[in-house]
């Protein structure tokens, strides 16, 4: 089943969006199959976001996203890259539609709140950067037999 890495970035952590953010992937249908709550270092952000390395944000980026605890999860569903990233809107929150989470929660593409993996292949880099493989739970959830 397809997975992929949701973080609520340190300022929906301290703005209290956690709940409202768990909430919109589980009434979507999808199933959480791991999550942490931690600071990261700078290093570890570092690596995260290493493809934007060349960005001029890149230095503010990895700091914003190192000075407080973020929630990390892995959330689990048919789909589930693309359609998170459709659930969660644009990069910049301005730009992203009423009914998103971005649309809906946030103002500033620097503080925009929620992070999700692009692509499958780095959702599997992501997960492996931020989840080991015992921290990683497998249930069957009884929802499933009515989600398509
Ligand atoms: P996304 O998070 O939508 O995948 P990117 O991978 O392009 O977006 O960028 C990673 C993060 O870097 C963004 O979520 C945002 O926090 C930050 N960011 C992107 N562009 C800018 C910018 N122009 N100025 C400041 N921060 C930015
Ligand atoms: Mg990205």
């Amino acid at each position: 089943m397809e997975q992929t890495f949701i973080a609520v970035k340190p300022d929906g952590v301290q703005r209290g969006l956690c709940g409202e953010i768990i909430k919109r992937f589980e009434t979507r249908g999808y199933q959480l199959v791991a999550a942490k709550f931690v600071q990261s270092s700078e290093e570890h952000m570092k690596s995260h976001y290493a493809d934007l390395k060349d960005m001029p944000f890149y230095s503010g980026l990895c700091k914003y996203m190192s000075s407080g605890p973020v929630f990390a999860m892995v959330w689990e569903g048919q789909g589930i890259v693309k359609l998170a990233r459709m659930m969660l809107g644009e990069t910049n929150p301005a730009d992203s539609k009423p009914g998103s989470i971005r649309g809906d929660l946030c103002v500033n593409i620097g503080r925009n709140i929620i992070h999700g993996s692009d692509t499958l292949e780095n959702a599997k880099r992501e997960i492996g950067l931020w989840f080991k493989p015992e921290e990683m739970v497998t249930y069957t959830s009884c929802a499933k037999a009515f989600l398509y």
